[in-house]
Parts: C-alpha cells; structure tokens; sequence
C-alpha cells in the first residue's frame, strides 16, 4: 500500500492526511506537542470548566470550501454557530460604532450616509462570492474557474486600505472597514492590503463568522476522525527534525514552516527553494490574553454586546495608526485588539455567569514586552468596568506562542507575512507551490496557498497535488 507520512496535526496536516487517507493512501501523522490540532485547540485555559480557543476563533472561510464538500465533518461532529452580529467596531463616542451582520443590505441600512458606498462595494461581491472563494481558496497561477467574477473581486482586494476608506464618510463605516482590514497586518498604504479585508466582509455576509460548537478544537477532532476511520494512525510528541526520522514513505508533507521544512529537508532541497524558503517573511506578531469574566464585557455599543467578534482600536486613523507602528517595529500605545466572545453562541463554554473571552493584540514581530496591561485598557476605554469583572487570566507572549507552535515564528499567526509577493505567491512562484522540489515532499502549512486560516485548504490543496502526481484518480467520499 502506498504509504504518507504528515509532519504537524494543524488544520492544514490533518485535512492533507484525510484527502491523503481517502485516496487509499497508509496515512501517518507525527505531531510535536502532546495534542493535535495545531491553531485549532480548545483547552480550559483560567478556570476548570470554561472552554477557551487557544488560536483560532471564527471561521468565515472554513463553512464551505472544497474541503468541506470532500469531508463530511459534519458527520464527524462539526456543527457551526453563528453569532447575532457577526462584528462590530465602538467607537469613543457613548454607544456609537459600526455593526456587521450576515447581510449585506442589513449593515449597510445601519451605516447612514455609508449605506450606498457599503452596498456598492461588497453587494456585488455577495452575490457569487461561492465562485470567488472557490478561485481564490486554490494557487493563483491557476486558470481560474469564474474569471469574471475573479476580476470583479481583485479590483477592490488590490487597493490599499485607505483608498478604500475614502469610500466611506461616516466614522462608523470607516472603523468598520478598518477592523475587518487589520486581519491583514499589513499597513494601510500597501498595495494589495485590503485583500483580506474584503474577503473576510463579504464572507460575513454571506456565510457569517461562525465559531464551531464546543470550541475550534472540533475542526481538528473531525478531521482526526476522518484519518482514523480510515485507517490513518496520529502519533503526538514528535517533533520532526529530519527526514531520517520519518523512514521511507511514498508521499510526506510538511504542516510546518518553510524555515522548519528546510532543517527537515537538509540538503535534498534544491538550492533555488532553499534561496526561496530563505528569504520567505514573517509577520507582525500577536499577544494573546484570555479572561475569565463575570457576566461579560460591558460594551457602551449596545451590538458590540451580542457580537462574536469586536475589533476594539476606535476610530480608522487609529487602528491605521497602530498597524503602520507593529509593521514597523513599534509598539504602538493603543495597539489594535481583537476580542472574542464564543461562548454568546455556544454558551457550553461558560460556567453559569462565567464567561471565556478572548483577546489578542497585534504587536511587532517578537515583541518582547508585556502588552496585557495594554489590551486591558483598549477594552476598557470601550466597556468601562471591564477589568473589575475580571476572574482570572491566562497570557501568552508573542516567545510563548512561538514556543507553543513552531509555525508562528516571532508571534506570527499568519504563518508568513501578507505582503504583495507572499500573497499572491507563497512560500514561492510556481506552478505547484507546494512542492518542495524533492520527490514526494510537499510543504502544506498555512505558509503555502491560500495561506492563514482554519479552513484546512491549504493540506486540501497539497493532497490533491500528490494525488494528481501519483496519478490517483481523486475520489469522493461519495
Ligand atoms: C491567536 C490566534 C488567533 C487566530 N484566529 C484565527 C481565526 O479566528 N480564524 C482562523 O481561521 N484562523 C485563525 N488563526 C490562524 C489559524 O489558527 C492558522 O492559520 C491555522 O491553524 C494554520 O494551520 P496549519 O495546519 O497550517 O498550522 P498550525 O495550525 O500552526 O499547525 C501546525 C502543527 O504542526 C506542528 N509542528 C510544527 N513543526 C513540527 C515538527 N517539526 N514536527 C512535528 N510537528 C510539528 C505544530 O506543533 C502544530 O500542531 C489564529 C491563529 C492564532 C495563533
């Protein structure tokens, strides 16, 4: 039987291992921490009982994908819930912010004069967006399925942010359009750095901001259960350092990054991908804070409090400001703060009137500071009487998550920075960036396309490939 070892148990590992194992492939996977999952773990992180997201939280572009269509994870217990609003962005005006929700036409009747501008922009995307994600979820040196509706989505997603924030007049609309950016981490000026941003505003609309019920650490326990049930077999506390420890296999893949891929591959690997892999970089980092609070968060924004997601960084300029400053290296005093409140959709992960909320600030690469005391008063500027709320605490530094995670070198969530040659070609330009250029061995982390994210379609992505190489005709699960 033809035989697949995977290095890494992250989405994209465990989805290459499924699409692996129902191609009839032995499948193997060697993980270094003592539990699968990678960016998708749940764990009980300040008090027994509440369940916390210890990376990913919301999963706009996981809910339909390839993968989704070829496993049924539903089957293996992933089921979806949505939250009332999908997110929002106060402002320091008592009670004033920008509100999204999973209709177009219903967040543009909440933005005012911005109604038009808001429609314009992502109404057309709306419609269709199935057939964008389904192009822009694969290699872009790809003939794509929808060119047109492509084209109609690459205008927008090729401007710098600000260009597009000129579109909107109101405060609402522009901090709006600001929190949804910032998941780039790329400055505002950069061309190309509204790409995410616009994805990920129209994918509210259209498939809302989810979170999976009992934590993201179903994604990764669907997928397991996939390999398993095929005869897959996952082996925890392995780190992979070389490819002697793997033994012979027909197909290996890499859910590691280009830096860890290389150590791995010695000097098997073609001096062009190694130069490639080399010059591969990373992104600003993230400093991440969970609370234990009582009650909740008291927002002033009234929708902030039914939001799963609320980017807290006040107005546009701000939130501009704060993403030149980490992309420059400085620790801004008001840093960007995404905070996430799971548990209002999925309340098995309170314990009575104590909730799990998350929050994570962008901060330069490797910061080395403290930024708890930071995020404590970006949320309380917002939600006066935040931190008297609070319970417990549970930190994580841009070392501590590296640490925690290989993949999210310097505090690097992303898995690589998003900057114009990384998001369009990553981890290289070619024809199949998985390939690492030795037989048999590709890279299918998050550092490959489509790039960050739960959504398991980069592992998709590099299974096929290998599949395609061997010439395995691809079958369903059907
Ligand atoms: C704080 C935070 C918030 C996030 N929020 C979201 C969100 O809301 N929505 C979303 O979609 N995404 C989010 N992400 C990003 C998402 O988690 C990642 O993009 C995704 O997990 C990448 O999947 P992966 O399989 O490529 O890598 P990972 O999930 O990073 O998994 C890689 C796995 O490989 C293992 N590994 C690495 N090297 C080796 C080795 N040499 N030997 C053996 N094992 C190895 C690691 O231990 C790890 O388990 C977030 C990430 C973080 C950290």
């Amino acid at each position: 039987m033809t035989s697949a070892v995977v290095v890494g148990s992250g989405p994209n590992g465990l989805a290459a291992a499924a699409t692996l194992a129902i191609g009839g492939l032995d499948v193997t996977v060697l993980e270094a921490a003592p539990t699968i999952g990678g960016g998708t773990r749940t764990t009980e992180l300040t008090i027994p009982g509440l369940l916390h997201d210890e990376c990913s939280g919301f999963h706009p572009l996981g809910v339909d994908t390839p993968l989704s269509r070829h496993v049924d994870l539903g089957a293996r217990g992933l089921r979806w819930c949505w939250p009332e609003v999908q997110y929002t962005s106060p402002l320091d005006e008592n009670g004033r912010g920008g509100t999204a929700v999973r209709s177009c036409r219903s967040t543009a009747a909440g933005l005012g004069d911005d109604e038009a501008s808001w429609s314009r922009l992502f109404g057309r995307l709306d419609t269709g967006f199935a057939d964008i994600t389904e192009d822009f979820l694969r290699p872009l040196l790809r003939m794509p399925r929808h060119p047109f509706k492509l084209a109609q989505f690459g205008v927008p997603a090729a401007l710098p942010t600000r260009w597009i924030a000129r579109s909107f007049d109101t405060p609402e609309a522009r901090t709006l359009w600001a929190g949804v950016a910032a998941h780039a981490f790329r400055p505002f000026g950069a061309a190309f750095s509204s790409a995410i941003g616009v994805a990920l505003a129209t994918a509210a609309h259209t498939y809302g901001w989810p979170v999976a019920e009992g934590g993201s650490r179903a994604i990764s326990d669907a997928l397991a259960a996939e390999v398993r049930d095929r005869g897959g077999k996952i082996e925890v506390g392995i780190t992979v350092t070389s490819l002697d420890q793997i033994g012979p296999a027909d197909v290996v893949m890499l859910d590691t990054s280009p830096a860890a891929a290389l150590t791995i591959l010695g000097d098997r690997v073609p001096a062009r991908v190694a130069r490639a892999y080399r010059r591969f970089r990373y992104g600003p980092g993230a400093f991440k804070v969970d609370f234990a609070v009582h009650e909740g968060v008291p927002w002033l924004h009234e929708p902030s409090r039914r939001a799963g997601t609320v980017h807290v960084g006040g107005s546009y300029e701000e939130v501009a400001s704060a993403e030149a400053a980490i992309n420059d290296g400085r620790m801004p005093e008001r840093p960007f703060v995404l905070v996430g409140q799971q548990y209002l959709t999925d309340p098995q992960r309170s314990e009575g009137r104590l909730h799990p909320v998350y929050s994570y600030a962008h901060v330069p690469a490797g910061y080395t500071g403290d930024a708890t005391g930071a995020i404590i008063t970006q949320i309380e500027r917002f939600a006066p009487g935040f931190s008297d709320r609070v319970e417990a605490t549970h930190v994580r530094t841009t070392t501590e998550l590296s640490r925690y995670n290989a993949n999210y070198v310097g505090g690097d969530i992303v898995s690589g920075s998003n900057d114009l040659r990384q998001l369009l070609f990553r981890p290289r330009l070619a024809i199949d960036p998985y390939a690492t250029g030795v037989d048999g061995i590709y890279l299918c982390s998050a550092a490959t396309p489509p790039g960050a994210g739960a959504h398991g379609m980069c592992g998709f992505n590099a299974a096929r490939a290998a599949l395609t190489a061997m010439g395995r005709t691809q079958s369903s699960r059907h």
